[in-house]
């Protein structure tokens, strides 16, 4: 096999990875690099389909968005978009492999995150611990626990040689058993390669609570506030939708979704525990200022239909605030609540806080604190901590490691002697 690192070695996002035999081809994600965090920069505009991608932002693979060297399929770890964001400009003659609830995820995140759609046409279906078998390779998709729904590792097998590619992955979450299979997969025998994500590496992370414990944190903070709590948190994180709901069930306060949450609810109420919304199961749905203003421009008058029975009001929620915890984003503060949003109210800010420095969260802090309410936030990282990584590795065994996904590559010689530290676009042979 040859293995190429078209993008990542020196970089978190923007992720893509070609393994090759003489004879078959396959690409492993497509990414967009990811924003520039920074305090005047606001996120780069969303790519347009139609027209072809601004200088720089694709890596240069031969035959991936432009006629050349056959590509015989691409296969995605997972859906964000620094894996997926340039897949709608690959060709489109090239079959794309997802899990079930990858291919979800782009739906949603197509519909209400201003991602780009891959047609369905194009996409494969592929199952934890099926192996595609495409020429002389074998795929083994694995599942991982990351911060958005049915992600995988990727272990790819040719003539006796083995590598993996860990994709985005923790082992601080609620399902230990998924690295505990990978990792006996991949270490019996031991892996030639295995390409490893490194994001907190890269210094700007600190060890942070396993997703449980944040579940505690954040329940024990419904159970103390006395007015409406505010959830702030991608909607595409499952378990962490899962999080908030049992912390409203288990505080008798009704949990409210807005369109996009109760879209991703009833797509994923068929893969995982949760229920889909209905007043019943205590799950209710506000149909944001937002929505209702694009609804119909946007031709979405199935999913705008889908949810009317369980749906609240503006009004309902006011009366008594403390009976809701309520999906939330800075935009509704001032078009949903303009002037009226209750006091007392607690947000719980569940992202990365490196986002915190942008000036639509100070502006949104700022409103808060003038409508009597409190930021507080409660996170962990969908990324494997420093500590974990060494774990990992060490129980994986493999030949050789490489690092992606990660600005400290160098990280990885301090912790293992059989690191190696290619360029991107250089070709290794395994
Ligand atoms: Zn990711």
């Amino acid at each position: 096999m040859r293995l190429t690192i078209h993008r990542g070695t020196r970089q978190i996002g923007g992720s893509c990875v070609e393994i090759a035999t003489d004879s078959t081809r396959i690409i492993i994600d497509a990414g967009l690099p990811l924003d520039d965090i920074r305090e005047d920069q606001k996120p780069r505009p969303k790519l347009d389909r139609d027209k072809p991608i601004p200088e720089g932002l694709a890596p240069v693979v031969d035959g991936l968005f432009a006629a050349g060297q056959k590509v015989d399929a691409i296969f995605l770890s997972h859906a964000h978009a620094d894996h997926s964001g340039l897949l709608s400009h690959t060709r489109e003659d090239i079959p794309v492999y997802m899990t079930r609830g990858t291919s979800k995820m782009l739906l949603a995140g197509s519909i209400f995150a201003a991602q780009c759609p891959v047609p369905r046409e194009r996409q494969r279906t592929m199952k934890p611990r099926q192996p595609v078998v495409l020429g002389d390779l074998a795929i083994t998709p694995w599942s991982v626990d990351h911060s958005t729904f049915d992600c995988v590792a990727l272990l790819v097998e040719s003539g006796g040689k083995r590598v993996l590619y860990s994709g985005d992955l923790r082992l601080h979450g609620r399902k230990p058993g998924m690295a505990r299979a990978l990792i006996q997969a991949a270490s019996s025998p031991p892996v030639d390669v295995l390409v490893m994500e490194g994001t907190h590496f890269s210094g700007r992370h600190e060890r942070g609570p396993t997703e449980e414990e944040l579940e505690a944190d954040i329940a024990g903070h419904v159970r103390t506030a006395e007015g409406l709590v505010c959830g702030i948190f991608s909607p595409m994180h499952v378990d962490r939708l899962v999080s908030f709901f049992k912390a409203a069930r288990n505080n008798g306060r009704t949990f409210v979704v807005d369109p996009y949450g109760a879209f991703v609810l009833h797509l994923v109420s068929g893969q995982c525990r949760i229920p889909r919304p209905d007043a019943a199961a205590g799950i209710r749905v506000f149909y944001n200022a937002h929505f209702e203003q694009t609804w119909q421009r946007k031709n979405l008058g199935k999913i705008h239909g889908m949810f009317t029975a369980s749906r609240v009001s503006k009004d309902e929620i006011l009366r008594s605030p403390k009976d809701f915890l309520m999906l939330f984003r800075p935009s509704m503060l001032k078009l949903d609540f303009a002037g009226a949003f209750p006091s007392a109210a607690k947000c719980l800010y569940s992202y990365w806080n490196g986002y915190l420095v942008r000036k639509e969260w100070s502006d949104f802090k700022t409103q808060l604190a003038a409508a009597g309410g409190e930021f507080i936030e409660c996170h962990t990282s969908g990324h494997i901590f420093s500590d974990d990584i060494v774990e990992f590795v060490k129980a994986v065994n493999p030949k050789e490691v490489i690092p992606v996904h990660t600005t400290s590559p160098s990280s990885f010689g301090e912790h293992f002697p059989n690191v190696r530290f290619p360029k991107d676009g250089e070709g290794i042979a395994v």
